[in-house]
């Protein structure tokens, strides 16, 4: 399924076998996470993606070849492609361990063709292994809507009481790694979505609400996957002293102006971007052990554009996966 042109629909189209450079692996794809980044890609709320594009950054598949001098991993092997697809390895951020800020960054389904196919290519030093136990669909989210979203964990540190602000696919998942680590989980919804709220107590939420309201005690922290702006004073609002509200999509609307009085008391607003391979490291290894159980709904890969219009308006809990096996 390919880009063509921002704003438009995705199309499918019949393109050559890629075939792996250096260090690259060609893989089979068998499932693919939907993300709200590819939304902001087809949306041109992100410039300048490669065009024509494979989109696609939560790509689960098996290495069918590999390039000259790639040995991670073996022929057969199931493999995962994350969003951070290359990095020089040598700017600044590279050099202080901080490569999700790579100056030169190259991003897996935007500069890089992704996994709403049935094969691609990826350097093998950016990708993971798929721990076993589970199948690929379940995996696809840990890939971005996982791993970034602990990363944004991460950022807001030991808050206990933690908000999530949208649940969909990264809070549903956080929600779980949250409650192991012993946290307290406050899940905002859109007004009104009380099956939502049903999911994210079902999931270990202590309270669920709309976004509008005020939890039943002040936040420690708490990270706003939602894309709207007036979200991050919201979660200020609800906030006790010392406690970090993080942003975790890389674009949002305008965050509207508000009194200083929110943010003094040592409350810091922040953003999280993209992700490091220690971060894959230490999500992959951790997932199975909280275990976190994804939700998805799978879709036909030729019905990408379903995906993402559903995505778009919150028809399904948890996330949406592309299965290339399925229709065809
Ligand atoms: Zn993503
Ligand atoms: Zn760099």
């Amino acid at each position: 399924m390919i880009l063509e042109r921002q704003r438009q629909p995705l199309r499918l189209a019949e393109l050559p076998e890629p075939s792996p450079g250096p260090g690259q692996l060609l893989i089979a794809v068998s499932a693919c996470g939907v993300c709200r980044t590819d939304l902001h890609i087809l949306d041109a709320e992100l410039e300048h993606p490669k065009l024509p594009l494979v989109p696609g950054h939560q790509v689960v598949g098996t290495v069918a070849a590999a390039g000259e001098g790639a040995e991670r991993f073996a022929a057969g092997q199931r493999v995962g492609v994350p969003w951070l697809g290359w990095t020089d390895g040598t700017c600044r951020y590279c050099a202080s361990g901080r490569e999700n800020l790579c100056d030169e960054a190259r991003f897996t389904g935007y500069d890089i063709d992704g996994g709403y196919a049935e094969m691609a290519v990826a350097d093998e030093r950016f990708c993971f292994p798929i721990p076993d136990g589970y199948p690929d669909e379940q995996a696809a989210p840990l890939l971005c809507a996982g791993l970034i979203g602990y990363r944004a964990l991460r950022l807001v540190g030991e808050a206990e009481r933690l908000g999530l602000y949208g649940f969909g696919a990264s809070a549903h998942i956080l929600c779980q790694v949250a409650v192991h680590e012993g946290r307290r989980v406050f899940a905002f919804t859109r007004e009104g979505d009380e099956e939502t709220q049903e999911f994210a107590r079902g999931l270990g939420a202590e309270w669920a609400g709309s976004s509008e309201e005020a939890p039943p005690e002040e936040l420690d922290g708490a990270i706003v996957f939602a894309a709207a702006g007036p979200l991050m004073p919201a979660a200020l609002r609800a906030s006790a002293k010392g406690a970090r509200v993080i942003s975790a999509g890389i674009h949002m609307s305008d965050i509207p102006s508000f009194p200083y009085e929110i943010l003094w008391g040592e409350r810091a607003l922040g953003s999280v971007a993209n992700l490091t391979r220690r971060d894959g490291e230490e999500f992959i290894e951790l997932a199975p052990r909280v275990p976190v159980r994804t939700e998805v709904s799978v879709y036909p890969l030729e019905e990408a554009n379903r995906a993402l219009e559903d995505l778009r308006e919150g028809r399904f809990r948890g996330a949406a996966v592309l299965d290339v096996a399925l229709g065809g």
